[in-house]
């Protein structure tokens, strides 16, 4: 929404917010389903069935033209490859990307202007934000197709999840970091209705337990087949669920923008009565991953973007071993990002998924760089590692591990009932047992825990940079 549309919006009742969005959910319609969106809807479709090896050349086919592009109507490509020396011929396929330098969030806010294609008229320009895990946001422009492409993707996750995403499709109730309610608002309604989209949009913002009960009176009005959200805010419905020993059958339930940890899903799983279908995307577009109804791991969709793991020097590192998630989206053609280089680490499985699509799998990327630990002694501790000590305590209501320096590591906890000074003790020896003795553990009792602005929660916050 524009700033004078935000601002309207902020003005209106709740019936005029709920007209708002639900018109300008008609708008952006047009924008996200429209021909290109069609084309790349039926396209995938198809291209799931196809085997790894034609995949890649259809990959390869779509990086050639890409490079071609870039070099031609880019003035940053065309720079950068004079001064290395490299003539887009250079690039036949995948196999000779690492010939690329790799593309850094520093450089694409540094070089804006210079990343834009020359053909690609203003008007056909549009421009998005990442809030970015680091906590600096990025702009990074795009065209129809990549949106086109980013939707058909995401339709292609409702259909693998067995619900359908569009006008017409099945209920859907959204609960991610719009603030679609004003934060100091005390009383309900919590929620806006899209009803262009058929969506209920539940505010992330006012999650607590005096409320929580007026949302699941209105997820009962509702009748959603999919609740859509970032998994620390189904964990928190679900929870909620358990202490109220209820359940609340759902088709699907939809997971992205976070770390999904095992103990969440598996809360998730059992309270809503159905299966958690994780996503990978970004606002960058250069990547876009899922599960399939198998659920052995993310299929990349390789007819998005190329997907690359790699080491700090930009070489991919072998089938299995951790490095660093580097995308190159193939239908940006106003503002094509080659081997950009993400926050995010991930590795490439060898095992193919039971379902026989022939589209690779990829780890889950459960370990976002900045949320890793690095410790004095140079060990980087994986916030799953951590999950562990908190697992049978189902006393806590919430928790938060912070990172102060490389010897102390702070945990923030909602206590419930039950919750006792030998819980405490608990976890200072476990966590202790994991990081090592000579990192202090400090348990601090908060009333509630922190959200970033973009409603996004972060389990682990370290202020120690990463030591890979
Ligand atoms: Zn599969």
């Amino acid at each position: 929404m524009n700033r004078l549309g935000s601002v309207l919006y902020n003005l209106a009742p709740v019936w005029g917010q709920n007209l708002i969005l639900s018109g300008y959910s008609l708008l952006l319609d047009r924008e996200r389903y429209g021909e290109r969106f069609r084309g790349f809807r039926d396209l995938l479709a198809k291209t799931e069935w196809y085997s790894e090896n034609e995949l890649i050349a259809y990959q390869d086919e779509q990086l050639r033209a890409l490079i071609k592009h870039a070099y031609e109507t880019v003035p940053f490509y065309r720079r950068r490859f004079d001064e290395g020396k490299l003539k887009p011929s250079d690039i036949r396929g995948q196999h000779d990307l690492p010939k690329v330098p790799l593309l850094t969030r520093d450089e694409v806010r540094a070089h804006f202007g210079e990343l834009w294609s020359t053909i690609v008229p203003q008007r056909s320009r549009k421009t998005g934000h990442t809030s970015g895990t680091t906590g600096t946001p990025l702009t990074v422009g795009y065209d129809d197709g990549a949106i086109g492409m980013a939707y058909a993707a995401l339709d292609r996750h409702y259909r693998w999840a067995g619900c359908r995403l569009a006008r017409d499709g099945d209920r859907i109730a959204v609960v991610r970091g719009n603030v679609i309610v004003p934060l100091h608002q005390k009383k309900p309604p919590f929620w806006r209705l899209n009803r262009c989209h058929n969506q209920l949009l539940l505010s992330s913002f006012h999650l607590s337990k005096q409320n929580l009960p007026v949302y699941f009176e209105e997820l009962a009005r509702f009748k959603p087949a999919v609740l859509d959200g970032y998994p620390s805010t189904l964990y928190v419905l679900a929870k909620f669920l358990q202490s109220q020993g209820q359940t609340f059958p759902l088709r699907a339930a939809i997971t992205s923008s976070e770390t999904l940890y095992d103990f969440q899903r598996a809360l998730i799983e059992e309270r809503f009565q159905c299966r958690v279908f994780d996503y990978y995307a970004l606002a960058e577009r250069v990547v876009f991953s899922n599960e399939c109804e198998r659920h052995e791991g993310h299929h990349v969709a390789m007819e998005y973007g190329i997907a690359e793991v790699v080491d700090e020097k930009g070489w991919p590192v072998s089938i299995g071993s951790p490095g660093r998630l580097v995308g190159t989206s193939l239908h940006n053609k106003a503002m094509p990002l080659i081997r950009y280089v993400t926050n995010d680490m991930t590795s490439f499985r060898a095992s193919r998924c039971s379902c026989s699509r022939g589209l690779r799998l990829m780890d889950d990327v459960t370990t976002k760089a900045e949320d890793m630990l690095t410790l004095k002694d140079g060990r980087v501790i994986s916030p799953s590692v951590l999950t562990h000590p908190f697992k049978p305590l189902d006393c806590i209501e919430g928790s938060q591990i912070v990172q102060i320096d490389p010897q102390t590591v702070i945990v923030r906890l909602v206590p419930g009932a039950g919750y006792t000074e030998a819980h405490t003790k608990h976890l200072v020896t476990e966590l202790t047992a994991r990081l090592g003795t000579d990192v202090t553990v400090e348990v601090q009792m908060v009333d509630s825990l922190e959200r970033k602005a973009s409603g996004k929660f972060k389990w682990v916050i370290s202020h120690v940079p990463l030591g890979i």
